[in-house]
């Protein structure tokens, strides 16, 4: 028996953190929102530093109340190069205090934000779930339609692409893109410490990516490590105390003595750069448009940057309507590229070891240090697009 068709004004496909987040602030313009897709979520030692900007855009929607004392956070962020170079920086530190803020933003596991967003979407009447999968999409000059895989069909004006770096519909609709492996990957993990973090977050700039360790609740941090693939094979086989004794070296136990207090994960690294970020009805967000390494806590930052850009775009009566689309697209074009080209010229400059690329990378960190305006502004850009 056919399926009855059920008409929204947006779908947004991916149930994810930033397909959560464009849900909520769909229905909180006036639309009915469909929020397509099974939501996922597995601890794995994973934490999201969100920003300034991303921690408003979330409290405006209710979600922030949600996490109440799981989240931390960061008042000053600490580069240590720790690559062994002859330009070799000293540490060089970003206070939230000198562009005007208590904290850059705050820290919280990434399961947590996930249950506090679904939770908040289960509490909106205007956003219907669909717990299956995207399977067909199919978009016109008027309409979108979309075939989920228990069969059902949707129709909207919008369809918002939040289904994560393999999405389903960036390919339905046929937009390109480049995508690439980095050889390394980035155990995950949660400690707690002996010595208190005092709100700092440290990354130690090494030869095989970043090593981060970002503050949680009391004497708990997570850590981000980037290793070689071997490597993390090697670390995920250790014991608790094995594990916690190797990060207590590579972080130069700067926290004190280090216990494992948290489940571990290792994620591949890669990057993702697409041709385009819309199509006719439909835009994509998150990391269905652009994926890069853990570097500076940019991309769930970024990914809300979408929906704010998206929400801003789209109009009564008609979300979906060329001219909105044609504003995202322009919006997205110069953050995303921006800040995808600069993740991953930090990242490779660690990789390398060519002394001019050393030189260049000392180089930017001793301007960084030392001229106040240019340090202000880069944290500021850290925050948000336009660094207002
Ligand atoms: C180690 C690590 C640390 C990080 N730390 C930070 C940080 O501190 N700050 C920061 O801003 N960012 C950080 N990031 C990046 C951040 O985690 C991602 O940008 C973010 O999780 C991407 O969210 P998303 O919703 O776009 O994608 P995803 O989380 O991948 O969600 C995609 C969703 O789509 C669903 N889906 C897939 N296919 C379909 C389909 N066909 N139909 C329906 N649904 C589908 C999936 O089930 C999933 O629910 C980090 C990343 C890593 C790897």
């Amino acid at each position: 028996m056919p399926r009855t068709t059920t008409r929204f004004d947006v779908a947004i496909v991916g149930p994810g953190p930033v397909g959560a987040v464009a849900a909520l602030a769909m229905a909180k313009q006036g639309f009915r929102v469909a929020l397509i897709g099974p939501s996922i979520a597995r601890r794995d030692g994973r934490t999201v530093a969100l920003m300034d900007g991303s921690w408003r855009l979330l409290t405006e929607l209710g979600v922030t109340q949600r996490l109440s004392d799981e989240a931390a956070p960061l008042a000053t962020m600490r580069l240590v190069d720790d690559t062994g170079s002859l330009f070799r920086r000293p540490p060089t530190e970003f206070k939230a205090h000198e562009i005007g803020l208590d904290q850059f933003g705050w820290n919280v596991e990434t399961v947590t934000l996930s249950a506090a967003l679904l939770d908040a979407v289960g509490d909106e009447p205007a956003i219907a779930r669909f717990d299956h999968s995207l399977s067909d999409l199919r978009a016109d000059a008027d309409m979108a339609r979309l075939n989920l895989a228990d069969g059902s069909v949707i129709e909207a004006k919008l369809v918002a692409g939040a289904d994560g770096r393999r999405s389903a519909v960036r390919a339905a609709v046929g937009i390109g893109g480049k995508d690439w492996q980095y050889p390394q990957a980035a155990l995950t993990t949660i400690i707690s410490h002996s010595r208190a973090h005092r709100d700092v977050s440290t990354e130690f700039h090494t030869r095989s990516g970043p090593c981060t360790t970002v503050p949680l609740p009391g004497r708990r941090s997570s850590i981000v490590w980037m290793v070689t693939p071997e490597e993390g094979a090697r670390l995920m086989a250790l014991d608790d105390a094995a594990l916690a004794a190797a990060v207590e070296e590579r972080t130069h136990s700067i926290l004190g003595a280090l216990q494992v207090d948290g489940p571990r994960g290792l994620v591949p690294m890669g990057g993702l750069s697409v041709e385009r970020f819309s199509a006719p009805r439909t835009a994509l967000i998150g990391e269905a448009a652009h994926v890069f390494p853990p570097i500076g806590a940019q991309g769930l930052n970024l990914g809300l940057r979408d929906v704010a850009a998206l929400v801003d775009a789209a109009r009564e009566p008609d979300p979906g309507a060329p001219e909105g689309l044609a504003a995202y697209e322009r919006s997205r074009a110069s953050d995303v590229r921006t800040r995808t080209g600069a993740v991953d010229a930090l990242n490779r400059s660690l990789l390398s070891d060519l002394l001019p690329v050393d030189f260049a990378r000392g180089l930017g960190l001793l301007a960084l240090d030392s001229i106040a305006p240019l340090r202000r502004f880069v944290m500021r850009q850290g925050l948000t697009p336009s660094g207002r």
